[in-house]
């Protein structure tokens, strides 16, 4: 990579949009290989190529790669399903609907469908080829219509792309030969399916433009970068991204300063909601206290709501609270205000009420903060924390303060920026003293998470106990002092250990999966889905794989209302991105798009043949055999989580060994479906 200077694209002139064909050649030559490295190296390639021809597009260009139009926060959904995009590509084709639903019937891969529907019709004109800025913008256009004729525009949308794809193939594009080949067409269907397929995820995408501009500085300056330039690049885009997540600040910033100063123009900033920490479940008191042997480490009551990033800055600060959806900052008191979800989405609207108080729980002198908490359902009489599910009845959007009956009580658990500066690098101890003097707690309205730092085997376990207690799901026990202490946003830590009560005798934590597809109800369930196949998902190839059917903790009335969420989503085959056994008795009766994320919880983890879930974490020696979940049961619809965040076949792989390593003397689990 450090030597080549061939652009993979030579036909285009410096100054020139970027060619979307060029984007779409480098594609399709990831989607040739599985090797992370020469995904790299391809996707570095072309992304140096940009820089250095037409570095304005270097946005558009990596947010096509990733498959998003924006930010998360900025909530801008395609909101396009399987039947609108059949409809475009048969109205755009002169192909009528009836053939295109045969042929997915076929094939199977809409953007192939998409190939051979281009491919097969006359061209009468030639029309304009596609630049990836007028691909990004007519995407964009196709996700922001609303009103009424929504859908008719977004179609309209489509078949104006469609019909100026592959304006520069001569001849008929065989689809059965190298994947389809670059073709524009499938892989701007691909993008409205919300999955490119080609085993480029977000991260390596991410340092391949590290990469990229580490290489493209150097040839400015007539040097080689070394390996050295090219891993600090890479530690320093990744580090800054984590605090930012946003290539609109990102990249522009990089491109003016260089990549080694990022880190002094792109700091987490109020308003620009960033991913959070996560932690890794345990199954012992005691697998806790073998972590942090010879640490100081501190136990907090692990609470059972929905997780909140609140952000604010006073009027009178000398920054402004960043911009990050339409409607997303509020007034409030003297400052302004907003609130974001686990997945960064704007939760402005479902809690007007927490808003409103805000204010008043900060103290003089607390100018701008960036906190992490969960919000909590509270019991006004009682003066307590109430179950999860009474926080579930609150409504999402469009929330009057004066209509709430669900009251919230926020719980504090750390601080991420304050007064104008980032301090997830001081450690938890710091942060925990910051917060605690910038604040005062409200009773019902806003607390500290409840804490205690014993390290004795006795004290943790009453401390456990006490949390059940008051209505909480266990604890949090995290690194207390160190560097190993700081906040780490977006990963899941082993600084952070999550103890749950029901754990202890089961497999360690609950999943969350996403429903593939369903089996027509028998007997009492004949009107709705009696039961449900679900999969984790693999985010190195971009495949939902297959875990378990369950048919178990569903209330008739949730099968109702899942019935009636479901039956709108059907799809008419799985997807190609869906790995499941091929046997014909193992198929459900209906298929869905990826929408929804189910918690779920199991007795224990078994190998199946008839699932896929791990099958490439190498735990079936033999090869063949997924893990499956014996004795699955639903708990609850996570509508905090998107498909691509459920949890993800090396972390069921985790749990299947670890579970293999405790029960090691017990002889093999059988495979016992429901
Ligand atoms: P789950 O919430 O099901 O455990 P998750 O994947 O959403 O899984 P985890 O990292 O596993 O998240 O668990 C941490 C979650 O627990 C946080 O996302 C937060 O919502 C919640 N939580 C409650 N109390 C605390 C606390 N004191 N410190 C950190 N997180 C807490």
């Amino acid at each position: 990579l450090k030597g080549t200077t061939k652009d993979p694209y030579p036909d285009w002139k410096a100054g020139e949009p970027v060619p979307y064909a060029g984007l779409c050649t480098t594609f399709s030559l990831i989607e040739l290989t599985t090797k992370r490295l020469i995904i790299m190296e391809h996707c570095s390639l072309f992304l140096r190529q940009v820089m250095r021809l037409t570095p304005d597009d270097l946005l558009p260009t990596v947010l096509l790669m990733i498959n998003k139009l924006a930010p998360d926060y900025a909530g801008i959904e395609l909101g396009i399903g399987e039947s609108l995009i059949m409809k475009a590509i048969g109205e755009s084709t002169g192909r009528s609907l009836q053939v295109i639903k045969a042929d997915q019937k076929e094939i199977g891969d809409l953007g192939l469908v998409a190939l051979k529907s281009r491919s097969t019709q006359p061209t009468m004109f030639k029309p304009k080829p596609l630049t990836v800025r007028g691909v990004l913008q007519g995407l964009m256009g196709i996700a922001t219509v609303t009103g009424n004729g929504a859908q008719g525009r977004k179609v309209d949308g489509i078949k104006k792309l469609l019909s100026a794809s592959d304006a520069h193939n001569t001849g008929k594009i065989d689809i059965t030969k190298d994947k389809g080949g670059p073709s524009e067409a499938k892989y701007l269907i691909r993008f409205l399916e919300g999955k490119l397929r080609l085993g480029l995820a977000e991260r390596t995408v991410l340092v391949s433009l590290a990469q990229a501009a580490v290489c493209h500085e150097a040839s400015l300056k007539g040097k080689v970068p070394s390996t050295t330039d090219i891993e600090n690049g890479e530690s320093i885009l990744k580090s800054t991204y984590s605090e930012l997540p946003s290539y609109d600040v990102i990249i522009p910033a990089m491109m003016e300063h260089g990549i080694m100063n990022l880190r002094e123009y792109c700091k987490l900033r109020p308003g620009v909601p960033l991913k959070p920490m996560l932690a890794k479940p345990t199954k012992a008191i005691t697998e806790v206290l073998d972590r942090f042997e010879n640490q100081t480490f501190t136990c907090e009551y692990k609470y059972d709501g929905e997780r909140a990033q609140i952000h604010y800055v006073a009027k009178s600060a000398p920054q402004k609270l960043s911009k990050s959806a339409p409607d997303a900052n509020k007034e409030v008191g003297n400052g302004v205000a907003s609130i974001f979800s686990r997945n960064s989405e704007d939760l402005s609207k479902k809690y007007p009420d927490i808003l409103a108080k805000l204010s008043t729980w900060v103290k003089d002198g607390t100018q701008s903060f960036v906190l992490d908490c969960e919000t909590v359902a509270w019991d006004v009489d009682e003066k307590k924390v109430l179950p999860f599910q009474q926080l579930m009845t609150r409504k999402k959007k469009d929330v009057k303060v004066e209509d709430v009956k669900v009251k919230v009580c926020v719980f504090a658990f750390d601080l991420l920026y304050l007064n104008g500066d980032a301090v997830v690098a001081k450690s938890l101890r710091e942060r925990r003293d910051l917060l605690h003097a910038a604040f005062n707690p409200v009773e019902g309205e806003f607390a500290f998470a409840t804490c205690m730092d014993g390290r004795e085997l006795d004290e943790i376990q009453v401390f456990l106990d006490e949390s059940v207690k008051a209505s909480c799901e266990g604890l949090m026990v995290k690194m207390l002092d160190g560097t190993e202490s700081g906040y780490e946003p977006s990963k899941r830590s082993r600084n952070w250990l999550k103890i749950k009560k029901d754990y202890l005798s089961g497999v360690g934590d609950s999943l969350d999966l996403v429903v593939l597809g369903a089996y027509y109800g028998k007997g009492k369930r004949t009107s709705v889905y009696g039961a449900f196949l679900l999969a984790c998902y693999n985010p190195n190839s971009e495949i939902y794989e297959t875990v378990c059917n369950i048919g178990t903790g569903f209330s008739e009335q949730v099968l109702e209302d899942l019935h009636k969420q479901l039956s709108e989503i059907t799809i008419a085959r799985p997807k190609p991105f869906y790995s499941h056994s091929t046997g014909g008795q193992h198929q459900p009766d209906v298929w869905f798009e990826p929408r929804f994320v189910w918690e779920v919880k199991t007795a224990d983890l078994t190998l199946s043949p008839r699932y896929k879930a791990g099958s490439h974490e190498g735990v079936d020696p033999a090869g063949g055999k997924g893990i499956s979940l014996r004795f699955p049961r639903f708990i609850k619809v996570r509508d905090d989580k998107k498909p691509d965040e459920a949890t993800s076949s090396r972390q069921v792989a985790e749990m299947y060994r670890k579970q293999e390593s405790v029960a090691k003397n017990k002889g093999p689990a059988v495979d016992d479906d429901f």
